[in-house]
């Protein structure tokens, strides 16, 4: 009876699908392949590699390009992911902005849009602004029929399974919002759901840095402090997928107080937010620096005052920057001895401050963490910078697409 149902059409039919991912995965992976090098690389006969290669074509997934290397016959014509007809969008959400990309099969962003200074005070606000930014880069976009879903990082701890956004630091609102239908109900696509810094490694694993590196750890440093890791080619979850809270690691007993409970935390010792409150301490102790130039004006310190001025050379900011490297990169230099990463990316709005920054990681990790591992992990800053959130959104749909199963 088994032999019966394994030769049921349903079966045959999955095996076929099943075949046609290979070879679509197969020639993304590989940039360009003949027909002849499937067939070295894969199980699958030399006539089902023709038949569904010509359904890739026709589909308008694959195209011909160019001719291989002949081995004393006709040159191959080689096969290539067709980039042009095919779209993705990706969205990346923060706390006061959304940030969306047109992507095509190759990851180039062939539209982008931008909604700034948002203040979402309820969970139809946060939809509203979403749609607005996917009906703008739809706009005048010929293909529409041809959008193949839409990809979401959004901040804090997410269901992905269910699609809801469990919690967040920036929206005292933002609790178990079912993100995913609530989008797919107003926009009428399909949504993928990923935690912002998870979706941003996801970015860099397939377009930056990452690329090709089975064990890295993603690091964003920005108001927050957030970590994705990757180990074996695959984003770690851990046990309830909540794994990576490198921010909440304790680097100094009795430390600064975190918005999590506790005292000490990386995130509450050397985020962004540990950063502004430190320079207000200087500045109500009356020195001296650039950052404190039109604070009268502004009434507020800002990072990108922090910042413009460790660039400008500033003494006090350089300081302040520096002393947050070191201490993030007591807390990396743990993860560094646990994990034996191949590479640390570094990203968020504090890595325009990157010289000072990796500098002072590079330098806390050596002197913290054990020499063998340390000697090992290349720390780089992101080159995707903002791009990889978009990227790495738009990946939750095209890895559909390209990703083994
Ligand atoms: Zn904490």
């Amino acid at each position: 009876m088994k032999g019966q149902n394994l030769q049921s059409p349903t079966n045959r039919e999955f095996r076929k699908r099943e075949a046609r991912h290979t070879i679509l995965t197969l020639i993304h992976a590989q940039g360009a392949i003949s027909q002849t090098g499937i067939a070295a690389k894969t199980k699958i006969r030399p006539g089902t590699i023709q038949m569904l290669v010509n359904e890739l074509i026709d589909d308008r997934l694959v195209r011909k390009t160019g001719e291989g290397e002949s081995r004393g016959g006709r040159r191959p014509t080689l096969l290539e992911v067709d980039p042009d007809h095919h779209f993705a969008i990706g969205l990346f959400a923060e706390e006061k902005k959304i940030t969306g990309g047109l992507v095509n099969l190759k990851g180039t962003i062939v539209n982008f849009k931008e909604l700034k200074n948002l203040n979402h005070k309820s969970q139809d606000e946060f939809v509203e602004s979403a749609a607005e930014i996917v009906h703008e880069l739809l706009h005048d976009f010929p293909g529409k029929e041809d959008l193949l879903g839409i990809g979401i990082g959004i901040p804090g701890l997410v269901d992905r399974k269910n699609g809801i956004g469990i919690r967040c630091n920036y929206y005292d609102w933002w609790k178990n919002i079912p993100v995913r239908s609530l989008l797919q109900d107003k926009i009428g696509a399909t949504f993928y759901i990923e935690n912002d810094t998870r979706t941003a490694a996801i970015g860099e694993k397939w377009y930056g840095k990452g690329k090709g590196i089975k064990n890295f750890l993603y690091i964003s440093l920005g108001e927050t402090v957030g970590m994705a890791i990757v180990i074996n080619g695959d984003l770690y979850y851990g046990f309830g997928e909540s794994a990576g809270e490198l921010g909440h690691t304790i680097i100094q007993i009795d430390g600064d107080r975190c918005t999590c409970g506790n005292r000490g935390c990386a995130e509450a010792m050397a985020s962004g937010t540990a950063l502004k409150r430190k320079a207000g301490v200087l500045y109500r102790e009356g020195v001296q620096s650039l950052i404190f130039d039109d604070i009268k004006q502004n009434k507020e310190i800002t990072l990108d005052k922090i910042i413009d001025a460790v660039i400008l050379n500033d003494k006090v900011a350089y300081n302040l920057i520096s002393e947050t490297g070191e201490n993030i990169g007591i807390a990396v230099g743990n993860m560094v001895n646990i994990l034996n990463p191949e590479l640390i990316i570094l990203d968020g709005s504090l890595m325009r401050a990157k010289d000072v920054l990796t500098e002072s990681i590079v330098k806390s990790i050596k002197t913290h963490c054990f020499p063998k591992p340390a000697a090992e992990a290349k720390v780089l800053p992101s080159e995707l910078g903002a791009r990889s959130g978009i990227l790495g959104a738009s990946s939750l749909v095209t890895r559909q697409l390209f990703e083994m199963r």
